[in-house]
């Protein structure tokens, strides 16, 4: 079992006081903090290895090639992947997903269909739009069960011979829903359509096998999962990235370049333009090293754990509803919630005068928003990690009897 009070010392941010009150922080979906090793691995190689990857031949050049690229065979092992030519270092989950989509407008015909689900974050959601838009194609949602579950009837009906993508989120970041995305991956290839994975709100919480799970491309993100801001991974089976052309052309991605044409070099280089966030790729491969050490198994254990604590207190405050699976084995640990008469900008606001750190909004999920009916088109939401704790779960529970109290 994770000994969350020992891992909270790597973390300095949370040793913090918060409106006068030790920080709990609970919007890990939105992003993770980051553990002494990543702020580590961020300033050693500005400190000792700075230099622009792949070209230069001296000697701190070759380090920083050597450790981007290692960063790269960390992120494969990380999620199972058969060559380090499947793994594209992006900027983000948002960016992949917008390169997958682009990747959709080099083939998508106008009779073509994309089926994507009503729980999708905006950005599995508008590249679709875009992509659709641009070639004619449809693009068509799954709906939910009242469990807000995924409505795999739906789902079956929806896919069909037209279909050429299906993209889905392994996890919701709203209803907390884990999907079954490794059976929808079979429909989709049945139909002979591609299956794309939305893995931001699972990599960083449970183990990603993506050779098994038979994805054709998966997406996450670095500071999700307790690396920096503005790195992100794309996965794509090596032998579709072959067909597919770059989305970004200058430096880098080059073989030759004439004066009327151009050629690409090998994967994974022919997609990534211009100098990489080098830093960023390094931290990232310590993130997944410290994530290693504790092992992703507990992180998810322990999770499920905080889960099936604070859930039933949550559900004893009157007035509190809460969205999405009732099982807690079918969610991870996102909380979607609303206390009844409040708005959940002051629900949040009122937890932070406490020193507790949640969300509130439309959780960049519109659509799913609103289908929930909340009365104000929005939820607050709490996010658990490695570092949270029981206590962290008390004082959210506290929190909110005090908000209720305070209102009423
Ligand atoms: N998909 C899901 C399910 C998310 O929760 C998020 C971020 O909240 C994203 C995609 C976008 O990730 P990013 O903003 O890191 O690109």
């Amino acid at each position: 079992m994770i000994d969350a009070e020992k891992i909270r010392q790597d973390f300095p941010v949370l040793e913090q006081i918060v409106n006068d009150e030790p920080l709990v922080y609970l919007d890990n979906a939105a992003t993770t903090q980051k553990p002494k090793a990543v702020l580590e691995a961020l300033q050693h190689y500005y400190e000792t290895d700075n230099a622009n990857v792949h070209r230069g031949v001296h000697t701190l050049a070759e380090r920083a090639t050597a450790d981007f690229e290692a960063a790269r065979e960390k992120v494969r092992a990380f999620i199972n992947a058969k060559s380090t030519k499947e793994i594209l270092f992006t900027r983000g989950t948002t960016t992949s997903l917008n390169w997958v989509a682009q990747f959709a407008r080099q083939i998508l015909q106008p009779n073509d269909e994309i089926v994507i689900s009503i729980m999708e974050h905006h950005s599995n959601l508008v590249p679709w739009q875009q992509a659709a838009q641009a070639t004619g194609a449809t693009l068509k949602f799954v709906y939910l069960t009242e469990n807000g579950e995924l409505d795999m009837n739906d789902l079956r009906a929806k896919i069909t011979d037209k279909t050429k993508f299906v993209s889905i989120t392994q996890v919701s970041n709203v209803l907390g829903t884990i999907n079954p995305v490794k059976e929808i991956g079979q429909i989709a290839h049945e139909h002979g359509a591609y299956m794309v994975v939305d893995g931001a709100q699972s990599t960083p919480h449970m183990a990603i096998d993506v050779e098994d799970m038979n994805a054709d491309f998966f997406a996450f993100s670095g500071h999700k999962m307790l690396g920096p801001t503005g790195i992100g991974v794309l996965y794509g089976k090596e032998e579709l990235l072959n067909t597919f052309e770059p989305i970004e052309f200058g430096g880098e991605m080059i073989d030759f370049v004439y004066e009327d044409h151009s050629t690409w070099t090998e994967l994974p280089w022919k997609f990534e333009a211009g100098t990489p966030n080098i830093a960023g790729a390094i931290a990232l491969g310590a993130a997944i090293d410290y994530i290693n050490t504790i092992g992703i198994s507990e992180i998810h254990a322990h999770e499920q754990e905080l889960l099936n604590y604070v859930v039933p207190k949550l559900r004893a405050i009157d007035g509190l509803t809460i969205y999405g699976p009732t099982d807690n084995s079918k969610r991870g640990g996102v909380i979607s919630f609303n206390l009844a008469g409040l708005h959940p900008h002051d629900v949040a606001t009122a937890l932070d005068m406490e020193g507790v750190a949640v969300r509130a909004g439309h959780h960049c999920a519109q659509p799913l928003i609103n289908k929930l009916n909340t009365e104000v088109g929005a939820t607050a939401r709490a996010s658990f990690y490695i570092y949270n704790t029981k206590a962290d779960c008390d004082k959210l529970v506290d929190a909110l009897l005090k908000t209720k109290e305070f209102f009423n």
